[in-house]
């Protein structure tokens, strides 16, 4: 029986990392520029952490988590997400008492056991923020319209940006009250998760993806018709915030998202366009004001949100990859490998990528390489070339060739690759 990666879980080769390395580098630039600072955390938890920050009644926590126990007998879970990881770093290394504001970002896989499908898998990545400190509105504006600019320099174009407040818990708690009221004549109609929620956490019925709840879900009252003043004030401030930075977005009063933690702002953005499929969600985050406090923390509002990078690359126009190797390097004669060997180091010594067959071969076969491996520049290094300090260059587009002193073959290459 031949063994094949696990379901839902998929290898990423090279012909395809070169589009992963560019939206990761694109990332990190653009959050960069906004202050924010990589942290990594471990894949590894222990389970408790999942099930008290993302909250019992949820997907993830009831259906989806990989959880075993280790030899010690602990409980640990595959993370499934990275939010309740930077939260308990935050609170384990008492980073509130070196600065008042943290901005942190990760770029890592995560683990749902969830249906497969196109745009879903069991591993995915997320890259994602968090902001320790501020309160807001105005950093959720500044956070949603730099995520919003980060997807558009994508050259993803059709994308809606979608907006609520859940409010916190005095408006919860009001709202909580209005939503049991409307759901308890339907509560046979829903799902028995569902029925199970309305005692657990009723907001929860709003996020499910059973036809007939997500019908019933859809006449609920507003959750924004019971904001208090101050959970009406921030959500005003941040929709004036995102008009004056001309951040298109829509309010969506059912948006709640499936996760516990969320408290006030809450944000999504889909993308439009084709070859996303049904899973068009490319980001979701919003404030978790409790969050840090409910770890054994400091009282520290915080807003984040995390992006798969699958549905994003999915979203992303083709461009045409480019070749991974500058120069390659040719060995005319059995006799001059060595030397070729030595004429590579000195060229990557100036920064080029250099490939070549030590194996040998036919001048032939070896230029056949280069020109697979799409390789814009071939040096050629014969036994006369070699007596004579020099090589022969041949840049493969141009179909030109000529000879050049070694000493400068370095620099001719560079300038080639500058065009
Ligand atoms: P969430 O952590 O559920 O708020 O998800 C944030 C983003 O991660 C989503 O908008 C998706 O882009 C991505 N995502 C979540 N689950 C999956 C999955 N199973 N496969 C691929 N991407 C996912």
């Amino acid at each position: 029986m031949s063994l094949r990666a696990v379901k839902g879980m998929k290898d990423i080769l090279p012909d395809e990392i070169s589009k992963w390395h560019r939206l990761e580098r694109a990332f990190r630039d653009r959050v960069e520029g906004y202050g924010f600072r990589e942290a990594r955390f471990p894949i590894v938890e222990p389970t408790a952490l999942f099930v008290r920050t993302i909250g019992e009644t949820t997907d993830i926590v009831e259906k989806e988590m990989y959880t075993f126990t280790d030899r010690g007998d602990k409980s640990l879970t595959l993370r499934p997400e990275g939010t309740a990881s930077a939260v308990r770093a935050y609170v384990q290394h008492s980073v509130q008492g070196r600065e008042p504001v943290t901005k942190w970002y990760y770029i890592g896989p995560m683990y749902r056991r969830e249906r497969p499908a196109k745009g879903r898998y069991r591993q995915f990545y997320q890259a994602g923020i968090e902001v320790f400190g501020d309160p807001g509105p105005y950093i959720d504006a500044e956070v949603i319209d730099m995520v919003v600019g980060f997807i558009a320099s994508l050259g993803i174009t059709e994308v809606e940006v979608l907006v609520n407040s859940i409010g916190g818990a005095a408006t919860r708690q009001n709202y909580t009250a209005a939503l049991l009221a409307y759901l308890e004549p339907h509560r046979d109609e829903l799902c028995a998760d569902c029925q199970r929620r309305m005692d657990a956490n009723p907001l929860r019925v709003l996020d499910c993806k059973v036809p007939r709840c997500v019908e019933i879900a859809a006449d609920a009252p507003p959750i924004l018709k019971h904001l208090t003043d101050d959970d009406r004030a921030h959500f005003d401030r941040l929709q004036e915030a995102l008009t004056k930075l001309g951040t298109p977005y829509r309010i969506v009063g059912s948006l709640v998202r499936g996760l516990d933690y969320y408290t006030g702002t809450l944000f999504e953005v889909l993308g439009k366009g084709e070859g996303l499929g049904a899973q068009n969600a490319l980001l979701g985050g919003g404030r978790y004001d409790q969050l840090v406090k409910s770890l054994g923390g400091p009282d520290t509002p915080a807003i984040g949100f995390a992006m798969g990078l699958e549905r994003l690359l999915m979203a992303m126009p083709e461009v045409e990859s480019e070749s991974h190797v500058d120069v390659f390097v040719v060995a005319a004669q059995p006799t001059v490998r060595a030397e070729a060997a030595l004429l590579g180091r000195e060229l990557r010594e100036t920064g080029l990528r250099v490939e070549s067959d030590l194996r040998g071969g036919s001048l032939k076969s070896q230029l056949r390489r280069a020109d697979k491996m799409n390789t814009r520049i071939a040096m050629i290094l014969g036994e006369s070339e070699v007596a004579a300090g020099a090589v022969q260059l041949k840049d493969l587009r141009a179909q030109k060739q000529h000879t050049v002193f070694r000493k400068e073959a370095a620099k001719r290459a560079h300038e080639i690759l500058a065009g």
